[in-house]
């Protein structure tokens, strides 16, 4: 097998911060994209992401002091705790909550966990919705595991686990999933009622490209709130008169204009997550056709929907699709993630990337004198030792 090339150098920096320590193992995990399927999770509805290649490294070798040691690169940071006390660690309000928050949940789960020297680096961007948290999470538990073997999907609820209950956000199962799950050069469509998941090969004649808006919006977090509350007030508008609507995944359209008479937000989220719904399935079906119109068209009509009905995009990210979709090659655009800043998702035609990356970076840097990252969204394979 061919060797990752980042991996010499993980090893090397392990070294400079472990000197003493033996050659470590490596694990790596990867970030995500989600292509289609916005705030659809919680609704227990589709989503299609896709792994990437930017991930989450962990080497690992054993510590002979009885101690977890945990450095992140990233942060430039050394922590340590016995192994005994892991157990009873409380959330520190930090990134090694992440760490911890997996340790606690293995411990609960009946794996041992060996006293280690952890060196953590990440090409995962963080806080940008391209999932740096659950890349750490994974990549963490597996090199905690050292090998042993766990089950995909436990390692994926674990995970979730540990950033629900552990680090306190409450977030669905789409990032740990698609981080265990992934598939080269394919996205994979997960239906988060009974999480399972087809495999959704991506027609090699398109490349995926996010561009990072660079912004973060504070509302972000309330209006997360608030949606999953509009949406279960949706659900209870509609068992009067269709009991068997547990959420919003078994209601359909006409369900939707029956909420024409309450409060008309109500009836906008839940249209956006039943359309939604339905673009999933017409993207995969896109997809497997090579279609890339109807991708891109698709990818157009989600954000749209995110936009006016669901309201959860922002200036900045209504300005990159906007833009994208005026530059030569670019077959759609939409927000991904939960909104209010984070990236945008783009299909560019290969021969236009170059002027792709140049045209949008320009224009938003004129528009909000913001320097956007752009990052190819090549899909990889999911998490695994390296
Ligand atoms: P996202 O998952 O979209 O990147 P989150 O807010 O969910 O955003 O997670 C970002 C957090 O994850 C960071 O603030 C940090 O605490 C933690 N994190 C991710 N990668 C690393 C890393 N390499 N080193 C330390 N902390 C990390
Ligand atoms: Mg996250």
């Amino acid at each position: 097998m061919k060797e990752h090339p980042l991996k010499e150098r993980i090893i090397d920096g392990f070294r400079r911060i472990y000197p003493a320590s033996p050659k470590p193992r490596v694990f790596r995990a990867p970030g995500r994209v989600n292509l289609i399927g916005e705030h659809t999770d919680y609704n227990l509805g589709f989503v299609c992401p896709a792994a990437l290649e930017l991930a989450c490294f962990v080497a690992a070798a054993p510590n002979p002091a009885g101690r977890l040691r945990v450095y992140s690169e990233n942060r430039e940071e050394l922590r340590e705790w016995p192994v005994s006390d892991l157990p009873e660690c409380r959330p520190a309000g930090n990134w090694t909550d992440y760490a911890i928050g997996v340790a606690q949940q293995l411990l609960r789960a009946n794996h041992a966990i060996e006293a280690l020297d952890l060196y953590v680096f990440s090409t995962v961007p963080t806080g940008s919705g391209l999932s740096s948290s659950a890349a750490l999470e994974v990549s963490t538990a597996l090199a905690l595991l050292g090998g042993r073997a766990l089950a995909p999907l436990e390692l994926a609820l674990l995970a979730q686990r540990a950033e629900n209950e552990f680090v306190g956000m409450p977030c669905g199962i789409m990032d740990p999933y698609v981080s265990v799950f992934g598939r080269d050069l394919s996205a994979v469509k997960i239906d988060c009622r009974d999480l399972g998941n087809i495999i959704v090969p991506i027609p090699e004649s398109v490349e995926i490209l996010a561009v990072n808006s660079m912004v973060k919006h504070e509302l972000g977090q309330s209006a997360y709130r608030e949606r999953v509350r509009e949406c279960a007030s949706a659900v209870e508008a509609m068992r009067s008169r269709h009991p068997h609507v547990t959420t919003l995944r078994d209601a359909d359209l006409e369900m939707v204009h029956e909420l024409g008479s309450g409060p008309p937000a109500l009836l906008q989220r839940a249209r956006h997550v039943v359309s939604e719904n339905l673009r999933v399935n017409r993207w995969v079906e896109a997809a497997a056709a090579g279609d890339l119109a109807n991708m891109g068209a698709l990818f157009v009509e989600s954000h749209r929907s995110l936009q006016n009905d669901y309201q959860v995009s922002c200036p900045e990210l209504d300005f990159l699709v906007d833009t994208a979709l005026t530059l030569p090659g670019v077959w759609g655009a939409r927000m991904t993630g939960g909104g209010f800043g984070g990236c945008t998702v783009n299909l560019v035609e290969p021969r236009h990337v170059a002027a792709f990356r140049e045209g949008i970076a320009a224009a938003y840097r004129d528009r909000f004198g913001i320097v956007a990252e752009i990052h190819s969204c090549r899909p990889s394979a999911g998490a695994g030792e390296i």
